[in-house]
């Protein structure tokens, strides 16, 4: 079996996942990871695997089929993603949800002026919990979809926290209201705002000398991550930090109601759930499948950008699709 060859683009706690999701994938290998920092300084898990610089992207083409994008979507995916994708198939996990379709529109003007392909978006949400929303209004015209992450570390907004000036590191957990979770037990429950259904929770090391009342600041009014939540910000060493908030769980689930019958007498429910003790891990598990993906498709003469809405299940699956249709149909 020929191999998918696969780099990765900056390796954080989601490059690293994608490393250990690659080692469990027979039909694609790692065979570079490229950072922005000098590349001595970044060790990575797989025996034999060169790390090199980003600035070294083009000169690796012919090592490269797919390169998977690590980097942060805050300031790092919507300049590193077009630029990829110019040159090569790529998949990201941008998952600033108001900017995608900006973010979808210049990656697929890159992609389709190199010839390329890229898939986008890609992750748990926006990705498996995007489908989830997308199955329920296909099936269920008129059903209404809640989605509640955490309790759980948001990698996305911990990257955003972390790139405020006078942070040294920083968590961001996202936690549902309690009350909003049992209203949506009731029948009819009104449609609850962004504020009415998580909380945001920051624990922020700070430099140095750093303004702590101009980060609280920052953190609070940042649009698209935090202005349109009850924020709380909370200061504490380095030390105290990677003590008590070591690992990167996460999760949530996607409930989605509807009605059938002639008179729409009956209640239909759908709902999707996940508990992950690492997100990144996972994320990087949904990554490696789309890659493949993103291959087949490139392979087949496809070109432009595409989501995980507009990707054939069965492109994502290792297995024939005569046995997906045999064992999992
Ligand atoms: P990290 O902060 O761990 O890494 C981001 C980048 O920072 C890395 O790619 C790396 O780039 C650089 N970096 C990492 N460690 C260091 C270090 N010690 N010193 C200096 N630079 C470093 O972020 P995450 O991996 O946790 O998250 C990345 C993105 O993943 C998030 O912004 C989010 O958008 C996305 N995500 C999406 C999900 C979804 O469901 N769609 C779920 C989870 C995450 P380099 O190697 O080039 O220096």
């Amino acid at each position: 079996m020929q191999q998918i060859r696969v780099g990765i683009v900056g390796y954080g706690n989601l490059g690293r996942g994608v490393e250990c999701a690659l080692r469990r994938a027979p039909d694609l290998k790692l065979t570079g990871v490229f950072t922005r920092r000098p590349p001595d300084r970044v060790h990575i898990r797989t025996p034999g695997v060169p790390v090199r610089s980003a600035d070294a992207l083009e000169a690796e083409a012919d090592t490269v089929d797919v390169l998977i994008l690590c980097t942060g979507s805050a300031e790092d995916l919507p300049v590193q993603s077009p630029a990829c994708a110019l040159r090569r198939p790529i998949v990201d996990s941008f998952d600033t949800h108001a900017r995608i379709p900006e973010h979808f529109a210049a990656v697929d003007a890159a992609a389709r002026s190199g010839g390329t392909l890229a898939l986008l978006s890609a992750g748990w949400d926006p990705g498996l919990f995007s489908l989830a929303r997308v199955w329920a209004g296909a099936v269920l015209p008129g059903s209404r979809c809640e989605t509640f992450w955490g309790p759980g570390v948001s990698q996305g907004h911990s990257d955003a926290v972390r790139r405020l000036p006078g942070v040294a590191d920083a968590r961001a957990y996202t936690i549902p209201v309690p009350a909003a979770l049992e209203a949506l037990e009731g029948e009819d429950a009104p449609p609850l705002s962004p504020r009415e259904k998580h909380t945001r929770v920051c624990y922020v090391a700070a430099e140095e000398g750093a303004d702590r009342e101009a980060i609280r600041a920052a953190i609070t009014g940042m649009p698209h991550y935090f202005r349109d939540y009850d924020t709380q910000v909370h200061f504490l060493s380095r030390q105290d930090l990677e003590r008590e908030h070591p690992g990167l769980p996460h999760g949530g689930r996607v409930l989605c109601r509807g009605r059938t019958g002639w008179e729409a007498e009956h209640t239909a429910r759908m709902e999707v759930r996940l508990a992950l003790d690492s997100n990144p891990e996972f994320t990087g598990c949904v990554l490696v499948a789309c890659a493949r993906a993103a291959w087949r498709l490139y392979t087949a003469g496809e070109r432009g950008a595409r989501t995980l809405l507009d990707v054939p299940p069965a492109l994502l699956s290792p297995l024939p699709p005569e046995e997906l249709r045999r064992t999992l149909l």
